[in-house]
Formats: C-alpha cells, sequence, structure tokens
C-alpha cells in the first residue's frame, strides 16, 4: 500500500508521473530526503528527522520549504493512511526541473512495511565489511563530497547492497581507508561491549541516526554507557554484540560477518530493542 502527497496538501495517485523529466532530483540525484517511520499513527523521532532534512538541504545549498511546511505534509499522509500497525514515510525534495522556475520538487510518499524487513528485525542478519574508500577526515577536509548528508544519490550504497547480496549476505558495514568502521548503506553501526554501547562519530562522514540516538537515550536511562566513538573493524568481531539500527528497521542483530559466527547478541538485543520501544509506548 503507498499513499502520495503534496506540498498543497492534496493526496495524489502514487502510479501516476508527477515528476518532469528534466528534474535534477531525477538526472543529477541532487536532492535530499528522509524517511520516518510511523507506529499506530505516531511518528518516531520526527524532530529530528525534519532537523537533519533541513541540515542536508543547507549542505547542499538546496532552497527547501520551511519546517511547519514539512510537518503540515506529514501529517497529510498520516492523517490519510487507512490502516492500523506501521508504515514509512519518504520525505523528498529535489531541486527541481533543469529548465523550470526553480521551484524545488516536494513530496511525501507513505508506504508499507516489506515482510523482509519484519523478518530481519525477529532474525537478526549476515553482513560483509566493505571499503567505502574514504578515510574519517575527508567530510571535514572536503565538503563539498556531502559525506554526512542524506542526499538522493544513493546508487553507490544500493550497489553495496546487491554486492552484499551476490556473495550471500544480507546487509553491509562500511568501512573508512583507516580500517575504521562507517555504517550500513541505510543503517548506522552500533556495537555492545558489556554493559557500554558505542558508534562512529558523525564527523567521520557518516549520517547522525536517528534511532541510535534514540537508542542511546533509552539505554543510558537504564544505566547503560553509550559512547560516541570511532570502531575498529576489529572491534566488530570482538564485541558481545554488533546492531544495525534505522528508522525502518529498528534494531536488527548482526549474526554473522565476513562468514563468521557472531556471539549470540540475542539477550542484549531483546534488553536494548524492548528500551527503544518503550521510547514510544
Ligand atoms: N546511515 C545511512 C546511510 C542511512 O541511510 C540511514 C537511514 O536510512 C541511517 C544511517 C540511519 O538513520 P536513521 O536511524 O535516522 O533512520
Amino acid at each position: 500500500m503507498r499513499l502520495l502527497a503534496l506540498l498543497d496538501g492534496t493526496l495524489a495517485d502514487p502510479e501516476a508521473a508527477h515528476v518532469r523529466v528534466d528534474d535534477l532530483g531525477l538526472t543529477r540525484g541532487d536532492g535530499v530526503f528522509e524517511t520516518v517511520l510511523v507506529v499506530d499513527g505516531r511518528p518516531r523521532e520526527l524532530g529530528p528527522h525534519l532537523d537533519r532534512l533541513l541540515r542536508s538541504a543547507r549542505m547542499l545549498d538546496l532552497a527547501v520549504p520551511a519546517l511547519p511546511e514539512w510537518e503540515r505534509l506529514f501529517a497529510t499522509v498520516v492523517a490519510a493512511w487507512p490502516e492500523p500497525g506501521e508504515f514509512a514515510v519518504k520525505l523528498v525534495c529535489t531541486r527541481g526541473a533543469e529548465y523550470g522556475d526553480g521551484t524545488p520538487t516536494v513530496f511525501a510518499l507513505a508506504f508499507s512495511i516489506e515482510p523482509h524487513t519484519v523478518e530481519k528485525r525477529r532474525n537478526g542478519v549476515s553482513a560483509v565489511v566493505l571499503d567505502r574508500g574514504f578515510d574519517p577526515g575527508l567530510a571535514e577536509r572536503a565538503p563539498w563530497l556531502l559525506l554526512g548528508a542524506k542526499t538522493l544519490s544513493y546508487a553507490v550504497n544500493m550497489a553495496a547492497q546487491r554486492h552484499a547480496a551476490s556473495v550471500g549476505a544480507d546487509e553491509v558495514i562500511f568501512t573508512a581507508s583507516d580500517g575504521s568502521v562507517l555504517e550500513g548503506p541505510t543503517s548506522t553501526v552500533v556495537v555492545v561491549e558489556g554493559r557500554t554501547l558505542r558508534t562512529p562519530p558523525a564527523s567521520s562522514g557518516i549520517l547522525p541516526g536517528t534511532t541510535q540516538a534514540a537508542l542511546f537515550r533509552a539505554a543510558e536511562r537504564a544505566g547503560w554507557a553509550a559512547k560516541v566513538e570511532p570502531v575498529l573493524v576489529d572491534d566488530l568481531a570482538a564485541a558481545d554484540g554488533v546492531l544495525l539500527v534505522s528508522s525502518v528497521r529498528r534494531i536488527v542483530r548482526v549474526r554473522t560477518l565476513d562468514g563468521v559466527d557472531l556471539p549470540d547478541a540475542t539477550g542484549p538485543w531483546t534488553e536494548l530493542s524492548d528500551l527503544y520501544e518503550r521510547e514510544y509506548a
């Protein structure tokens, strides 16, 4: 099931064409997006998602609608979604038509959660470590590379996912050229070491995750320590658990890394998933 809303507050047919062929989002991936989870009519981390959308847009010098307009657009799809349970909303803003009047293309597309996503939440995933090809200092040295912005240019991320699938794995963990861990193509990496959680810093050129922030908030309140600091690839195999977290997948445990079993993290995963869910109870 899918549902499309436009900035003027109208609903539109998600099967019909709405974007010009010279749209710069289409021809150059020049735009930004966010994907927000909604459970029982309540969005999760909408504020942080919209903050990150505006931050990404600033990194691209992209003129986007103001916060209240995004909130109205979001509310339109949430109000119109006809089913109980969970769904996701993708908010998109492109630079608009190349030969147009400079108006950005903006829409919100709501969609059902795929069964395979639910299955991975329950059973965990296999992952492979893949080189992302940059060092952790590059984001600061070269802001024009837009590392850490959530742009529509996800072709590399999707190619990495396909590579993982071609070697029989579900997921990817990207590493930097110095062997430090970055993120997944659509997720944040969190390692569990005793009662401590660790995730790499956004300054290394990765997206600051809204789910990771919510998980750390919940875990710290329950007495866990939570650190944002570099994680080395060797730390993954040595950890008590490796998690991939994001809005739609929620909290997922990595069962095998590069074909090697990781320690069974069912215990901490269950506790941390419960803490995360209780944030929204
Ligand atoms: N990193 C990347 C590259 C992502 O695309 C995503 C989400 O899709 C995340 C991390 C996790 O972000 P969030 O928890 O805000 O969904």
